[in-house]
Formats: C-alpha cells, structure tokens, sequence
C-alpha cells in the first residue's frame, strides 16, 4: 500500500485482473520504476505460478488510450457536474417513464464492492432489477444448473481436487489456453500420479493434444453423452443406490430420459460424431475411477441448451456420489476475474443479492437491511431481452461499466444500432474509446487494475483482494465513488454514503449471513466486522466463512471447504434434483447459404476486447490478426488459401478474417476468436455474426454454433505499415493493428488506390507529402516500399504489394529503436530484406522470452532439439510462465521426424 509519501512501496499484492482462475500477483517496482509481475507463492490459487498474460501485466500499465476525464455531451467537466447531470437526467427518466425503463450493465471485470454498490442502487433505491451483467454471456447456464439440480449457485469443489482426482475431464474448456495456471496444475498432477485427462471438444486444441483421450464430439451434443454416461452408471456397481434414494429426487425419471435420449451407443455414436471405442473408453474410465472430477466451461454453458448441459453433468456425479468430497466433483470453470463476485452480490437480473433471489421473504429481508425505499419486487431483464427492450425504445436509459456489450453481445451490430436510441447513455470506462461509447452521453472515467482496491472471487469461491499500487491518473475515480455520488445526488445520501471498500465488503458481508442462519450457502459474515486495517491485509479465504467462524483478520485461511459431502442441499427438499434433460438440438440448422459452424472462443495470449492485454507487445505477437481456423478440405471447397483473407457473412452481420489451414478443425466446422473490436481491426467483431438464441432457463445465448458462409475476401493490394504514430485506416477495405515494441503495426488490405499512386495513397495514409518518403518500387512485381524519417530516426516503414505476399515485419521493428538509421539500412529497407539475412523467427510461440514458430521449428527439425527441455536450455521457451509447453510439444510432435514416424 502507498505509505503516504505519495510513493508506491516496492512489492504489492494483488490478483491477476483476467481470468476466473484467480492467481495471486506480486507487483514489484523495478530500478527504473517500472512494474513486474511475479505470482504470489502464498497464494493458493496459483502457488506462484503465472501464465504468459498475467506475466506481462506490467507491461500493460501506460495511460496511452485512457480515459481520464469525465465528459458530458461531449465536452470534458468535472466530476460535480457529469455527477449532477446523470442524477438529474436518471430521475427525469424515472418520473416520466418509471424505474424499469432504466438498466444497469454490469462487468465480471468489476470488483465485488463496485457490483455490491451498482445493484444495490438499481435494485434498492431505482426500483428495478434491470441490472445485468456480460457474466449473463459467460457461465449463467452453470448458475441455472446449480440452482435446479442444489437449490442454490454453488460450486462445490476446490482446485486442491485437481490435485487429488485420478480422472479429470474437461469438456467444452480449453483449458490450456484459457485457465493455463490451473492447466498447468492438471499436468503436474498428471505427471506426479499419472492422473488420466479427457477432453470433449469439437476442436482439436492445445488442451486436447495434450489428453489421454479426446472426444471431438458434435457440436451441441454434450448432453447425449452424458446421458449414456448416466445409462450406462444405472447398469453399473458405479451407482450409489443408497446416496440416490436419500439424498436426491428425480433420479428415474432423469435416467428415463436418459434412455430415450441414448437408445444404443450406435446412435450415440452416430449424433455425436465419436468413435465407439472412444465413448466405452471415457464410460469405463468413469466407472472405474472414483475421484472424478469435470470442468466444465464456455463450450457448455455458451448453449441455447447450455443449462442442460450443466445438469446432464451434474446428474452423473449425483447418481455417483461424486460431489463434495476430496478429488471429486463438478467444477465449472468461470471466465472472468470475478464472474463469482458479481453472482454473490446479485448482479444478475433474476437475482436480487447475496444468493437471495425474489421470493417475499427475501426481498422483506434485504428491503429491511439496505432500508430501501424502492426495492424491485420482481427479476429484471437479462442481457438479450435487456438490449431488445432498449431497441424497442422501452429502455430509455443505460448504465455500462467496465465492458463493451457492442462488441461482445451476439447480433452486435443489432445492440450498437439499439444503442444509438437511447435517451441517457452513461459509460463508465478506462479507454477513452471503445465501441460502446460512440454515443454514450457521459463517459465516467473509471479506476483501471493496478489503480482500484477491493476483492474478487475464482471459480474455487476464493476471495481476494486487489490492491491499488498506482495512484489515480487525471481525474479517474473508481466504480462504487461514482455510483454512491449519483445515488447520494437522487436524495439516497444515507445508504450510499461509503468512505471506502472496506466499509462497502463488511456491509457485504453483514448482508451475507443476515437472517441466513445456515439457510443460504453464502455466508462471509465472519468478516462483517473486519477492520480497515484486517481489510487491507486479508489473506485469500475460501467461502463459505459464517459469523460463528470469527476468523482472525488477516490470517489466511488454508482450509479447504467443499459443498455437500453431507447430502445436504439448498433445495426445499434439503435433497438434489436429477433433472431430465431435453434432447440436444441446435438453435438453427446449417443450410445451403450457410453451410459452416462457426464455434467462438478466446486465445492464449488475449483477454476480452483487448484493452489491457492488446498493450503487451510480446502477448500481441501471438495471433497478429484476427483469423479464422477451417480444415483444409472446407477451404479448397470454398477456394480459401492459407493466409489469404475471407469474408465470414451469418444472417446477422460479416466479418473478415485471414485464414488459417488446420486439420484441428473438424470439416464443416469453423472457429474464429472473440477478442477483435472495431478499434484494432476493420471487421473483426465475431459478435456481429452470432444470433441471439438463447438457453430457456439461463438466458445465456449460443456462441458456439453459427451457421456461416465463408469466400474469399477480393483485394487488388496487400500491405503493412509499421509507424510510430497511430494511423487512420478508415480508407483500407481491410485493416487489423497491433502494438509491436516501438510502433503499432496495421496489415491491410485495399480493392484500389483510389485513383491515386502508390506513393501518394500511403503518403495521404501517414500524413506526409511524397516527397517526404524514401521508396522504391520494384518493377518485376509491382511491389512499392516506403519509409518516414525525422532527422535520420525512423518514423514509419509502409510496403504494398498486389500479391499477398508481403514479407515478415519482425526484422524491421529493431530499426525503429536506432537513433540515427544507416545508409546500408535504407537501402535495405528499399530492398526488402534484412541486412544479416536473419530468418524471420514467426509468430511468437514463448511470449516470456520472444521464441518464434520458425526458430522452434528450425531447431527442431535442424538441431534435433526434441523435447521440451532441450528447447527450453538453448533458447528459454517455455521456461518461465509454461503457457506455450502444449504448443512447443505440438510443434515438436508435428515437426520432429522421430515423433512424426511414431505417430504413423
Ligand atoms: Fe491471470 Fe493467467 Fe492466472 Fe488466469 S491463469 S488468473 S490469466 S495469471
């Protein structure tokens, strides 16, 4: 913590602000004042460990981009009066159209206190529960689940299960790329006790070469495999009679429908797409195994049917007695930071907080503790509907904080054109620009990771807390001051009159075991009394830890807890429901116009919509574009070539995306990731594509099944320009950037010059005149290099070429870094080629240490360096953070001769 010197202390601890595995972060200034990154060793999330993103977050910490004032209709103010302003202009909505036509849009990237005070303002103190949250996107279908099949939104196990299972399954989780600590934590256990990994994936990933066995199982078909799981238990000594007849309801009618849904294995077989071997494998495993433990992620929960997913799986474990105990359980795997900490304050629509939802009794009990005047007696709207209700003009005001539903919402050029409608948009943001905010009215500038203090919760129940090591740049403020000073502008200045997070969690806290008495799984009440000091220093602590528990602040609590080894559920019954699932379908069927799959999801090396991760120069040289993987069989169909681009058009919108070979990709299946915006790449929203077909119980909308046409994208010049100065490339049929160490590097695409030249278009383009560059044009191909120099220092370097054919940039970025260019370096840079011939080392594979697919596969293929280790002595990949070990052993096995012959 800042000692008061106005200094930051030299190491603080923190929590990593990407994904759901939640690894605690050590910030430590560096000699130069900089900020690196470590993990934490106490923590027990991660024991120290950190994956290639949470290792570069403090190369993330620069002010380039943010936001740092408020503004109102367009001009920057002070806070009093974009405060006033939105006061004023909510309750003028209210009084003329009443509570419901104002929502709230909440952010797993928020921190628990900054949720706690968002929702307690709508739901409270506006009169309604339209307060959603991008969580609705990621696990509500597991949230669903929980609540059918518990009668409460529990997560039962703990990592340490990982650690103790002899079978893990992951299905619809890529793991490796997406929760890698905990990854790394599998394949530890693997190694140590030869623990066995399935994974049920449509694609072939990092995660599924990496399996004992891999089920690349159809998509949508999660549950028809469950069911003949849960047929086949019923006929095995696997089956816990006894547990089921005491401890649950609905078992014969869930194993009936699971017959009906798995008549035979052939059929089984047959919709899924699996090999039969492969399927009597995975259920004889699970018979035989008793500490069995299944993660389940976005594959399962981003489903118009994702909630029954969530409950074929959980039916398995119940008919098994395998819940609750060491090595053994469901786990859903949460994507964000703190999707946890947002469902344990209620900020999802149909719940109203601290696992409370709208029963009576409930909101009398929370009425009664927030003293709330106005409090929403019934659920409010989820994401979809939410954004539908705005474009039917029943919304006519809107509060986003932290995330950009423009973008990440399925139908998104639909939600961005709803968005334009509304009477009150107010943006509390870090970037000064992001999609969401074309037309936002008042743009709050909200506390970024590193400036903001408060806690979050993992997919294991385990809070932690975040500490600021950055003090607050120009006038941001962080997310709970800015909504406590709206509401105490509408007339609520007694219950919003917070000091600070610290007072925010105890009230939290206090709420969580209010007249809970044993009855509501959450319960931190033991905190409820904490200091500001206990608060500051609080240790990771897993819930539930109820009042009766004192614990000593500060203290870090190591104990493991699991939900329901009793049998005892939150459920009226005090029993678990089995639930019958219905049979799996997709939401739409493929057809002649869109004859492909898409299936959606992250990558290794970015978070989001890229607004942290994208500064990372070394995480941006991963995946330099936005792509789209189809098999080799597809793309000749479609007359796509490796690395050309393609336009991806759905009924909803279009995008266009350089292709990328692979036979990891199942034929008439095709995947594309989420992370580009219209910030950093022309057409490069995947939610533009996607349909907003959601599941029944959750809301939660399909992100894993499109039907798509894919066809070459037609240009007449590619190019690429690396400049120092931001471009504008609104002129470029196609254009995609990403930061690189000393320049932001665009590729790009064009369909003609405009009428002009080569050496006017890119003059126009980088804002010179012609005569300004030093270019060339090679007259056998039509190829046209430029540079930009100051005073001998390299401005920009711009090549265009009519075939895509453009060579690699990487050699060209450490001229940038020059204080004066050579001769000898113009002329190669006219030329085209480096002056040492050095070989392009690719995109990076090791982002710690900036190891490229072409240097790994040279020293495979040439050195004879085939094990991991060997890489890891000559050139350090995959020494440090272990993020890319899948891939330089996928690399090996692809390339290594060895290796090759072994697997024919
Ligand atoms: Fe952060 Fe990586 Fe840990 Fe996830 S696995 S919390 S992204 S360091």
């Amino acid at each position: 913590m800042p000692d008061g010197s106005g200094l930051p202390e030299k190491s603080v601890k923190t929590a990593c602000p990407y994904c759901g595995v939640g690894c605690g972060v050590r910030m430590a200034m560096q000699s130069d004042m900089s900020w690196k990154a470590n993990g934490d060793e106490n923590h027990p999330s991660n024991f120290g460990r950190l994956c290639s993103k949470g290792s570069a977050l403090g190369e993330t910490l620069d002010l380039k981009g943010r936001l740092l004032d408020p503004v109102l209709d367009g001009k920057n103010v002070e806070w009093p009066v974009a405060l006033d302003a939105a006061a004023d202009r909510l309750s003028a909505i209210r009084k003329e159209h009443g509570p419901d036509a104002i929502a709230v849009y909440l952010s797993g990237q928020l921190l628990t206190e900054d949720y706690y005070v968002a929702n307690k303002f709508m739901k409270g103190f506006v009169g309604s529960a339209n307060v959603d949250t991008n969580s609705r996107l990621c696990m509500s279908s597991s949230v669903a689940g929980h609540k059918k099949a518990f009668g409460a939104d529990t997560v039962p196990g703990a990592y340490e299960d990982l650690d103790r299972a002899d079978l893990v399954i992951l299905t619809g989780s890529n793991a490796a790329w997406c929760h890698p600590v905990l990854f790394q934590r599998i394949q530890k256990a693997r190694a140590e006790r030869g623990m066995r990994l399935v994974v049920i994936d449509p694609r072939e990933t990092e995660t599924s070469k990496e399996a004992d066995l891999h089920l690349p199982i159809a998509p949508g078909k999660d549950t028809l495999l469950f069911s003949a799981l849960l047929k086949a238990l019923s006929q095995s000594g696997a089956l816990d009679q006894q547990y089921v007849e005491t401890h649950t309801l609905g078992y014969a009618t869930a194993l009936a429908r699971a017959v009906e849904l798995a008549p035979s294995m052939d059929r089984v077989c047959e919709e899924t797409r699996l090999r039969l071997p492969d399927v009597k494998t995975f259920i004889r495993w699970f018979i035989e195994t008793e500490k069995v433990v299944t993660c389940y992620s976005q594959g399962v929960n981003q489903s118009a049917q994702g909630t029954d997913k969530v409950n074929a799986i959980l039916n398995c474990h119940l008919a098994t007695n395998r819940i609750g105990r060491e090595g053994m359980g469901p786990f859903s795997l949460t994507g964000q930071p703190n999707a946890m900490g947002g469902r344990e304050v209620g900020g999802l629509a149909n719940q109203l907080a601290a696992h409370m939802e709208f029963q009576p009794e409930s909101v009398d009990r929370v009425r009664r503790f927030w003293n709330a005047p106005h409090i929403a007696t019934t659920p409010g709207l989820k994401a979809i509907d939410l954004f539908d209700a705005i474009d039917r003009g029943e919304i006519k005001a809107l509060w986003v904080m932290g995330t950009n539903p423009a973008v990440s919402l399925p139908d998104a050029d639909r939600v961005r054109r709803a968005m334009k409608k509304l009477e009150l948009l107010i943006v509390s943001e870090n970037m000064a620009s992001t999609d969401s905010m074309d037309n936002a009215h008042i743009r709050l500038p909200a506390a970024a990771w590193g400036e903001k203090a408060g806690t979050v919760t993992n997919s294991e129940r385990r809070i932690s807390r975040q500490r600021s090591f950055l003090s607050l740049p120009g006038r941001v403020k962080p997310d709970w001051w800015a909504v406590s000073q709206v509401a105490q502008r509408m007339g609520y200045a007694e219950a919003f009159s917070y000091a600070s997070p610290a007072e925010i969690f105890r009230e939290h806290a206090e709420l969580s075991g209010f007249e809970n008495a044993g009855s509501r799984d959450f319960d931190i009440s033991a905190y409820a009394s904490c200091s500001d000091q206990a608060y500051e220093a609080l240790d990771p602590f897993q819930w539930p830890a109820p009042g009766g528990l004192i614990r000593t602040h500060g203290e870090c609590s190591t104990q493991t807890h699991r939900f329901f080894a009793e049998g005892k559920f939150y459920t009226p019954s005090g029993k678990a429901n089995f639930i019958a699932p219905a049979r799996p379908e997709l939401s739409v069927d493929l057809s002649v116009t869109y004859p492909l799959l898409l299936n959606t999801g992250r990558i290794r090396d970015q978070w989001h919509t890229m607004t942290r991760s994208g500064k990372s120069p070394r995480l941006g040289r991963h995946k330099e574009e936005p792509f789209l993987d189809i098999n080799t069989a597809d793309a000749r169909k479609f007359h796509l070539t490796q690395g050309e681009l393609a336009t991806v058009e759905s009924p909803h919108g279009q995008a266009v995306l350089r292709v990328n070979l692979t036979d990891a990709q199942t034929p008439g299946d095709v995947f594309a990731p989420i992370h580009w915006t219209g910030q950093n790449a022309s057409a490069g929203r995947i939610g533009a594509l996607l349909a907003s077909h959601v599941d029944p119980f959750s809301g939660q909308p399909e992100a894993k099944a499109a039907p798509v046409s894919v066809k070459p994208f037609q240009a007449a010049f590619y190019g690429f320009v690396m400049s120092t100065a931001s471009l504008d490339m609104t002129n470029c049929a196609y254009w995609a950037k990403v930061q690189l160490q000393d320049t932001i590097g665009y590729r790009f695409a064009l369909t003609s010059y405009n009428g002009k030249g080569a050496n006017k278009w890119m003059s126009d383009l980088l804002g010179v005149s012609g005569t300004e560059l030093i270019q060339s044009t090679d007259k056998s191909n039509g190829v046209f290099r430029a540079a930009h120099l100051i005073d001998d220092r390299l401005q920009a370097v711009a090549y265009l070429s009519p075939q895509n054919d453009l060579p690699s940039w990487s050699w060209l970025e450490t001229l940038f870094a020059k204080d004066k260019l050579e001769v000898l370096d113009r002329r190669y840079i006219l030329a085209g080629r480096s002056i040492d011939g050095a070989q392009d080392p690719g995109p990076t594979v090791c982002a710690c240490y900036g190891v490229g697919r072409n240097t790994l596969i040279d020293a495979i293929c040439k050195k004879g360096l085939i094990t991991t280790q060997a890489l890891g002595e000559q050139l350090k990949a995959g020494t440090n953070c272990g993020s890319c070990l899948p891939e330089l052993r996928s690399l090996i096995g692809g390339h290594d001769k060895t290796a090759k012959a072994k697997a024919s």
